[in-house]
């Protein structure tokens, strides 16, 4: 099974009936756990040559009060989280109505993969509602009548790129482990260990009172100091190196290191420009959250610089030992991460008690992480693959008749990643396909809260 497909959308679009005509009688399994899976539907799909896992979220036909809205917004959530791809349905007859668009605002902020089919599309009464399926901003759609078994050419012609491409990492993922790959180009791919020749260098940024000394004075505790305060790079930004859980770290320029290190300073409570500072000299940014006031302007502004200034960014929420509704606040923060902080897409959200010392493992590790994706290069022959799936799946505009063509695309830089495709009339390229080009890089490549910079550059 190459991939797994989500099909999804509001009651009544057709789901069931696109579901029965992709399975068949191939239902591999139901899940029977109560709650939300129970109302997911699994089974084996098949459309021409290629075979995949097909989650229907078809459970609830009658959601019309409030709470089913809940739980038909929470099993799309979860079906999107198990899938690769969403097929996102809407009908065609009826048109796009508001439900619609909640659904679509979902998927554009959870999905990597989202295919547009626009149901009930037999015949000419539904062109309007084809047309108009466009507004969505989901890319063209998939013109289907899952009850005629029309379109169905089409929604393979879709999925084909996507399947050769969940194929491809797959086989990576099973390739027996080497220091570097090096693939057909001779080039260097995919993840790689960052260099330790020089320790990872890191600031905790957050606005006073966040927590920043009391997290460092707990690493610092639970891990050896290996050196005191050095004198800095500027006179400004001081830094102290350590060994955290095994990694030598260091620390740039915060509150918590200059009481730790009781560095006489003038200025009590450093402040926004000091965080700031140690932004610049950090490869990753830690940005803490006081989880009782969370994103607030002052968060919003730094973690925005952080992104602008190419770093990688980890945001954790402190006081976490303070929270009674854990599960709701988490899923609380998320959205709202996903709102405010949209250029972060991605980024991990790592929950913590600075005082208790609770989740600074997990903190440890996404660190890590988000190091390691900030350093990763991608062969352009892997690139290249990737883009012209991307093109057929959503072809760039055409203005003025004239389609703009996407040649070739190679990855020109590192920490961040930074991409060039070349391109002809770039200048008339919308905003929109740059982020969708971006947002896919992220998701095909597991780039999560890396900046990821990309430029046009101009070839007829
Ligand atoms: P679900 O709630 O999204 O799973 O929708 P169903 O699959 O149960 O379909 C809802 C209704 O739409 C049923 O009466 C289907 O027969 C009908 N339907 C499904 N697909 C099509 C189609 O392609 N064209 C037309 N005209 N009706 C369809
Ligand atoms: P900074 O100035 O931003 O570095 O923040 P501090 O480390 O000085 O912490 C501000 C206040 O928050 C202090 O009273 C800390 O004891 C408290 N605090 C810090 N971390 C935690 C935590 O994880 N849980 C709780 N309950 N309080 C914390």
């Amino acid at each position: 099974m190459s991939f797994t497909l989500a099909i999804v959308g509001r009651p009544n679009v057709g789901k069931s009936t696109l579901f029965n005509r992709l399975v068949g009688k191939r239902l591999a399994l139901v899940d029977d756990q109560p709650g939300v899976t129970r109302d997911l539907r699994e089974g084996v799909g098949r459309l021409g040559d290629l075979r995949f896992t097909v989650i229907d979220t078809a459970g609830l036909e009658d959601a019309t009060d409030e709470s089913l809205q809940g739980r038909m917004r929470a099993l799309t959530e979860r079906a999107v989280e198990m899938a690769d791809i969403c097929l996102f349905v809407i009908d065609a007859r009826a048109g796009v109505l508001p439900a619609d668009e909640v659904f679509a605002d979902i998927l554009r902020r959870k999905s990597a993969h989202v295919i547009l089919a626009a149901n009930k599309a037999e015949g000419a009464a539904a062109d309007p509602g084809v047309l108009e399926a466009y507004s969505l901003g989901l890319g063209e759609p998939v013109r289907l009548s899952a009850e005629h078994g029309e379109g169905m050419a089409d929604l393979h012609a879709v999925l084909m790129p996507l399947a050769d491409m969940f194929e491809a990492r797959a086989a990576d993922a099973e390739a027996p482990e080497t220091d570097v790959a090096v693939d057909e180009e001779g080039e260097t791919d995919g993840p790689r260990l960052p260099t330790r020749e020089r320790p990872l260098q890191v600031a905790v940024v957050g606005r006073p009172n966040a927590g920043k000394s009391t997290l460092i004075n707990t690493v610092l505790g639970e891990d050896r100091l290996l050196t005191g305060p050095e004198a800095g790079i500027t006179r400004d930004a001081i830094s102290l190196s350590m060994d955290w859980l095994g990694t030598p770290v260091r620390l740039f320029d915060t509150a918590g290191m200059r009481k730790k290190a009781k560095v006489q300073d003038k200025v009590e409570k450093l402040s926004v420009a000091d965080g700031l500072r140690a932004v610049k000299f950090a490869e990753v940014v830690v940005v803490l959250l006081d989880g009782q006031i969370p994103f607030e302007q002052q968060d919003l502004r730094i973690a925005d610089l952080a992104e602008r200034e190419g770093r990688a960014v980890v945001v954790a929420v402190n006081k976490w030992d303070l929270e009674t509704d854990r599960q709701g606040k988490l899923r609380e923060l998320k959205e709202e991460f996903a709102r405010l902080l949209p250029q972060l897409r991605g980024a991990p959200l790592v929950t913590v008690s600075a005082k208790t010392g609770r989740g600074l493992d997990r903190l440890h590790g996404a660190v890590l992480r988000a190091h390691e994706v900030w350093n990763r290069r991608v062969s352009t022959a892997r690139l290249n693959r990737w883009l012209a799936g991307m093109l057929e799946m959503h072809p760039p505009p055409a203005p003025g008749g004239r389609r703009i063509k996407l040649r070739y695309i190679t990855q020109v830089k590192t920490r961040p990643p930074g991409f060039v495709v070349m391109c002809s009339n770039p200048e008339k390229l919308p905003e929109s396909y740059r982020r969708y080009l971006i947002n896919g890089l992220r998701e095909d490549f597991d780039m999560p809260g890396t900046p990821i910079r990309l430029t046009f550059r101009s070839q007829a």
